[in-house]
């Protein structure tokens, strides 16, 4: 099973995972933290292993958790194996471009997709429409990662019977 990122966690407000375990803050059992990577020097660095530590501060309790990325080299199947994952829980705003195709007598279907997606707190800013392409420029502001908001978009296109043929999210 491979999990995590060898990415550098991010100083945001998120829940932070080692192995896929939930760290927790000692102190008030809350698991929301904001973490710091912190400098240490290393006497004797070791073949494939990471010396980063992070220093987490709990978004509840103020108290510092502090925890070392145990990322590792994994040599009999030559590849690292990441230990860290972060879920950032901070509201982010994104911008939304989705071209489709619809039917020249398709007005209920735009419709019914437009409606969709202001129902899911999308605000629908432009739409240019010509033939049987349509282009909707859009933003969101949403707590959820970006592959999750594309799914939203993907399944009430594909419930409605709408082509995507490209959607842009950044
Ligand atoms: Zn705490």
């Amino acid at each position: 099973m491979m999990s995590g990122t060898d990415e550098s966690l991010r100083p945001q407000k998120s829940r932070i995972t080692i192995f896929d375990e939930p760290i927790i803050c000692n102190f008030c059992t809350h698991n929301v933290f904001i973490p710091y990577e912190i400098y240490v020097n290393v006497e004797q660095p070791g073949i494939g292993v990471r010396h980063v530590r992070y220093i987490a501060i709990c978004q509840h309790c103020g108290q510092a958790k502090n925890f070392s990325d145990p990322s590792y080299y994994d040599a009999e199947n030559d590849t690292f194996i990441w230990a860290l994952n972060q879920y950032l829980i901070s509201v982010r705003e994104y911008k939304i471009k989705i071209i489709f195709y619809i039917g020249k007598r398709s007005d209920d279907k735009l419709t019914a997709f437009l409606n969709k997606l202001i129902e899911q707190n999308i605000e629908v800013e432009n739409v240019h429409r010509v033939k049987t392409e349509v282009i909707v420029l859009a933003t969101i502001s949403s707590l959820n990662e970006i592959q999750t908001v594309r799914s939203t978009i993907m399944n009430s296109a594909m419930r409605l019977n709408v082509t995507i043929k490209n959607l842009i999210i950044k």
